[in-house]
């Protein structure tokens, strides 16, 4: 491959203390084929769409690099289901450096699944491609929800057999993000005693991404309470789209608050407040309800890291602030997907009363907020909604008090209804419509599917009327789909 012209990587990792990076060749993969490109990314990132569909650039996002390029794992630690796990690292994501991006930033280009590197931990550093399209689909769903999130450039495969529970084929998902940074880095530096490079990987992070912090009087406290903030908004986006990650260890939480690692995650479908996504998290640790309180959790691991550069006072009194912005942005979003406008004393009741009547009948979360843009003064009107619910009396008893309250707004009911089509989508990535994906590309070599719902999901919030089947109730197998580590 000596004459391809690859995009002009820069390397900023090198400024990372290099405990906490190894240069490692890639393991290609044989007979690589194109899955999907997203060409809209590719041209934010100033590289030819038409180019990225080449057989020479598939191969190249495929791990056939050239020896030139000095592609980087990085090491983290972190927490994994409340327990200490010691070392991680990427054991299978390559970073090939940063690209300019559309907004003046650099952004990072990552292999997922280009073979092992010395923080595989004996697995293959593989990437099967059932869930390579899941999290290339979910990312870029994500992102057309306004929902931080690391992207996804360009989904490859191959014919290579990767063992898991059965046999499956091998695939490589390109992610693109401004930053893969971990809270793990800053935990497996912390744990290891490194106190020097772990000032020098905050400050890599000022740098970087955080250059308002860096201005600050302490910036070392301003950039964690940044982290908490971004923490704090992103976890009300999962909650309020109906988002559950599935597996929030530490090495799974951005620096940057960004949605990253998309495993046995999966949307609501019958909203039950306590669903739990991932089959292998058996206590429930990560159920949709714990979410926050986890997020929490791991922003505790995260500041005890920066003992030695922020006063253990001051780190309290940071992560004292987590529930308070947590529960703000999240009301704000709920209140705003109820379309409502302003803000009154019961307006978090009347949330309340409508979520636990959802969850006693487990009303399907994104058709009863696209319905709701609907709700008519008339209750004769309102059977699409009604019907939602098995006691209809429930719904009935919210609906007085609903009505009663939009009285009191003052948008017409035709801009609040433009306004809730805007923050409830409808088109999410459901279980069952990845799995429909998944299974044509693997019985028939198909990613038809995978492009169409590529599409679809790009816009999620419009009535896409050749996309209307995406937007129905899950099919009665959907319930039988189990989701698992197993990637
Ligand atoms: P995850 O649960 O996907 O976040 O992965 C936890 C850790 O295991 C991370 O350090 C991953 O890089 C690593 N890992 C997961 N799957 C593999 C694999 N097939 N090969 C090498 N490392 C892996
Ligand atoms: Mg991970």
């Amino acid at each position: 491959m000596e004459t391809l012209t690859l995009p002009a990587f820069g390397q900023r990792i090198a400024e990372l203390p290099s405990v906490l990076y190894r240069k490692v060749a890639s393991t290609p993969l044989p007979q690589p084929h194109l899955v999907h490109l997203n060409r809209p990314l590719a041209e934010q990132l100033g590289l030819d769409p038409d180019w990225l569909a080449t057989d020479d650039a598939v191969a190249l996002f495929t791990g056939n690099l050239p020896d030139a390029l000095p592609t980087v794992a990085t090491v983290y630690s972190g927490h994994q289901f409340g327990v200490w796990a010691g070392q991680l690292g990427d054991g299978r994501a390559l970073l090939l450096g940063d690209l300019p991006g559309a907004h003046g930033q650099r952004m990072e280009v990552q292999l997922k699944g280009a073979g092992q590197t010395p923080f595989s931990r004996h697995a293959d550093g593989r990437a099967v491609l059932r869930s390579s399209i899941r999290e290339y689909l979910c990312s870029e769903a994500m992102a057309a929800l306004g929902i931080p999130t690391t992207r996804a450039l360009i989904l490859t495969g191959s014919p290579a057999p990767v063992y898991r529970e059965t046999v499956e084929t091998s695939a490589v998902v390109t992610r693109v993000s401004d930053s893969f940074l971990r809270f793990g880095h800053f935990e497996h530096l912390y744990h290891r005693g490194d106190h020097e490079a772990l000032k020098a990987l905050a400050d890599f992070a000022l740098r970087h991404h955080f250059p308002e912090q860096a201005d600050a009087a302490n910036p070392y406290a301003a950039l964690i309470g940044e982290v908490i903030a971004r923490t704090a908004r992103l976890i009300a986006d999962w909650q309020a789209v109906g988002f559950c990650h599935g597996v929030m260890n530490t090495d799974n939480m951005s620096l940057l608050g960004l949605t990253i690692d998309y495993g046995p995650f999966g949307f609501l479908d019958g909203f039950d407040l306590a669903h739990i996504c991932n089959h292998s998290d058996h206590a429930g640790r990560y159920a949709y309800n714990q979410q926050p309180q986890v997020a929490l959790w791991n922003l505790h691991c995260l500041a005890s890291t920066f003992l030695p550069l922020v006063s253990e006072e001051e780190l309290v009194a940071l992560l004292r602030g987590f529930q308070p912005q947590y529960e703000t942005v999240y009301l704000a979003k709920m209140l705003a997907k109820l379309g409502l406008a302003t803000q009154e004393e019961g307006d978090g009741a009347l949330l309340e009363k409508l979520l636990m009547a959802m969850h006693g009948d487990r009303v399907d979360y994104t058709i009863l907020f696209r319905r709701l843009a609907d709700f008519d003064a008339v209750d004769e009107l309102n059977a699409p909604l009604r019907d939602l619910f098995i006691e209809r009396e429930l719904f009935d008893g919210w609906a007085v008090d609903y009505r009663a309250r939009l009285a009191r707004e003052t948008r017409t009911s035709a801009e609040r209804r433009s306004a809730m089509n805007r923050v409830n989508p409808k088109y999410v990535l459901r279980n069952h419509l990845a799995e429909q994906a998944i299974r044509q590309a693997r019985d028939a070599g198909d990613f038809g599917e995978v492009g169409r719902l590529f599409r679809c999901l790009a816009r999620p919030f419009d009535e896409q009327p050749e996309f209307e089947a995406y937007a129905g109730f899950p099919p009665e197998w959907a319930d039988q789909l189990s989701v698992s580590c197993s990637s």
